[in-house]
């Protein structure tokens, strides 16, 4: 048994701090309302993401990113220090002592550029990497009109896809799907979908742990070509794009409603579960009791108790915690809604 080590014990009753490395891209104000955080003096407007549980890197932009737990220890060192106790034996035996999984939070202060994420395979051939990114968006915030565009609406030919990444004007986002969104709404985007968020939302973002992205919109945000296609040869990096179309039929079946869930149920469709799992849990009838996993914690409603086998604590909306295998089953009492991001099933 682990459970009475040193780290993963522990964290069951840690908060995480915010964790806002520079982007190339304005936001932040959301996160930090949303975390109850004050702005520091030096806050630029450029801390538009929190890594949560992190043991990825930015791919460029100073290579920050990974957490760091109170008392200094960087999240990969106490990982390795108490994997089994951290994620279980089916986890560690399966995937290794890593969580598989990058959560962020993310404040789109200005429309973010389109672009894409390589799918593992591309990725396993191309990056010398086990992981793609597959990613998904559930919106906890969103302005009026907010909107978020999600693969090409019609099939466009390699030569046509070169010819709009060379212009780099407004027809690249013209040829996605627009897909309106609110608070409430998740959004699969499987690997290859190119993509943007808009302007005015917060999303908690669930990822497989890379930073590669193919920036297909570059010059608006002053980006190298080295930076937006990963070092490699453009031709090979625009393989990695899927040329469409994105039908609204299969939209559909990439759209859930978080926000409907009573009792705890996914965020996501079922085909997220190959990466990644979003249960939300929001007692409605009585307590609600979840089985032992790892989870990153982010609690985005109301206020209550979440109660493990290491000790009861209060959590309101804005925390964000670390669960532990070890910590056993989870119960959530309370007028709270929480969703906890797990790796996927060993
Ligand atoms: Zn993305």
């Amino acid at each position: 048994m682990t459970d009475t080590s040193t780290g993963a014990a522990q964290a069951a009753t840690a908060s995480l701090a915010p964790n806002t490395p520079r982007r190339f891209y304005r936001g932040g104000e959301r996160v930090l309302d949303f975390r109850g955080v004050e702005a520091t003096s030096d806050f630029d407007g450029y801390r538009p993401e929190d890594w949560i549980g992190s043991t990825a890197r930015l791919f460029a932009e100073g290579g920050g990113g990974v957490t760091t737990l109170e008392g200094g220890v960087e999240l990969p060192d106490a990982f390795a220090a108490d994997a089994e106790g951290w994620f279980g034996t089916a986890h560690v035996s399966r995937f290794g002592g890593d969580p598989n999984l990058l959560t962020k939070l993310l404040d789109s202060g200005e429309r973010l550029p389109v672009h894409s994420h390589p799918s593992r395979e591309f990725a396993m051939s191309h990056l010398d990497c086990d992981h793609g990114k597959t990613e998904a968006w559930i919106v906890l915030v969103a302005e009026p009109g907010a909107t978020v565009w999600v693969g090409f609406h019609d099939e466009l030919a390699p030569e046509a896809l070169a010819e709009l990444v060379d212009a780099q004007d407004d027809r690249l986002l013209a040829a996605l799907n627009p897909i309106p969104v609110s608070a409430g709404d998740a959004v699969l985007v499987p690997a290859g979908q190119p993509h943007a968020i808009g302007q005015g939302v917060l999303i908690l973002e669930l990822q497989e742990p890379t930073d590669f992205s193919v920036m297909l919109e570059h010059e608006r945000f002053a980006l190298e070509l080295d930076h937006a296609f990963l070092g490699l040869d453009r031709s090979l990096a625009l393989q990695s794009v899927d040329h469409g179309p994105l039908t609204p039929d299969r939209i559909t079946t990439l759209r859930r409603r978080w926000a409907d869930v009573e009792g705890s149920g996914s965020a996501l469709p079922t085909e997220a579960d190959a990466y990644f799992r979003a249960q939300v849990v929001r007692p409605v009838t009585g307590d609600v009791t979840v089985d032992a996993a790892y989870a990153a914690v982010v609690v985005v409603d109301g206020s209550g108790t979440l109660s493990t086998r290491h000790g009861t604590r209060r959590i309101a909306a804005g925390d964000v915690l670390l669960v532990p295998h070890c910590a056993g089953d989870v119960t959530v009492s309370g007028e709270v809604t929480l969703i906890r991001c797990m790796p996927p099933t060993p």
